[in-house]
């Protein structure tokens, strides 16, 4: 089984593969200088597009893969699709639902990091950024707002010209959002719509302050089966491990 990993759905799916005894390797690209590794086999680094990743599931003779990487990581995934059928494996795709609303929440969807850039300074001054290290070029024309910026590891490009790097990892929690909040008197916080537990504190941390919050929608995705957790992932492993 390959899982295309770099999530903590990953993890957790290749933890209990790997606890049933199924012989499982993760994929991990490569970009957190010390990331939080699987249990099980793990391989790091590009494929090569779709071609090589072709050939890598033939090589390593995979019976299935997991696409179980993150909602806005569509190059991966795209590979995968193209890929699998190539192969003649099957391919699942392992996606946490995205967030929704909920009331006193001022949210503003954008389609993407431009869309948010060209929109963030209409709402704050102060701005709590956490779409991650790439990317970050689409805010780096904002000169007349300031931003934190928060990743887990430091920025390669360039930055938006008032702005402070806050290197960190989830998860968070609300309290600590909170602190953050007040302490660098943030007005609104820019976020991709990843969904999960793990960096949703912020979100009840700007409703409780009243902030506006700008959400990158999703790209659109490849059309493959999809499940939405890690158990529903695990029994349709069991199923393609079925004879017949
Ligand atoms: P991406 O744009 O879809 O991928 C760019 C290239 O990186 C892919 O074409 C592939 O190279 C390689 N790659 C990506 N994920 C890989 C994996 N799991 N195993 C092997 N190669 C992989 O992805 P991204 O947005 O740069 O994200 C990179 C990784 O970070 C993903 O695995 C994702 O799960 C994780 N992540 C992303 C985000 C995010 O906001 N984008 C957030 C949290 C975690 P080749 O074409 O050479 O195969």
């Amino acid at each position: 089984m390959l899982v295309l990993g770099g999530t903590a759905e990953a993890r957790e799916l290749a933890a209990a593969l790997d606890a049933d005894g199924v012989p499982v390797v993760s994929s991990l690209a490569g970009r957190v200088r010390r990331p939080r590794l699987p249990a099980g086999e793990v391989r790091v680094g590009g494929f090569g597009g779709p071609d090589g990743l072709t050939a890598w599931v033939c090589e390593h003779e995979v019976s299935a893969v997991i696409d179980a990487t993150h909602p806005f990581a569509e190059r991966i995934s795209a590979s995968a699709a193209r890929a699998c059928p190539e192969a003649g494996v099957e391919l699942l795709r392992l996606e946490r639902p995205g967030w929704s609303e909920r009331p006193g929440d001022r949210w503003h969807w954008v389609d993407g990091l431009d869309a948010a850039a060209a929109l963030v300074a209409n709402l704050g001054q102060r701005v709590l950024l956490t779409t991650g290290r790439q990317g970050l070029a689409a805010f780096a024309e904002v000169g007349s707002a300031w931003f934190l910026v928060r990743c887990v590891d430091p920025p390669d490009g360039p930055l938006p010209p008032h702005s402070e790097v806050l290197l960190d990892r989830g998860p968070y929690e609300r309290s600590g959002e909170l602190e953050l909040i007040d302490r660098h008197r943030i007005d609104v916080v820019v976020t991709k719509d990843s969904g999960g537990a793990h960096t949703s504190a912020k979100l009840d941390a700007a409703r409780e302050r009243g902030l506006p919050v700008v959400v990158v929608r999703r790209p659109p995705r490849p059309s493959v089966p999809t499940v939405a957790t890690v158990s529903d992932a695990l029994a349709w492993v069991a199923r393609a491990a079925q004879p017949g």
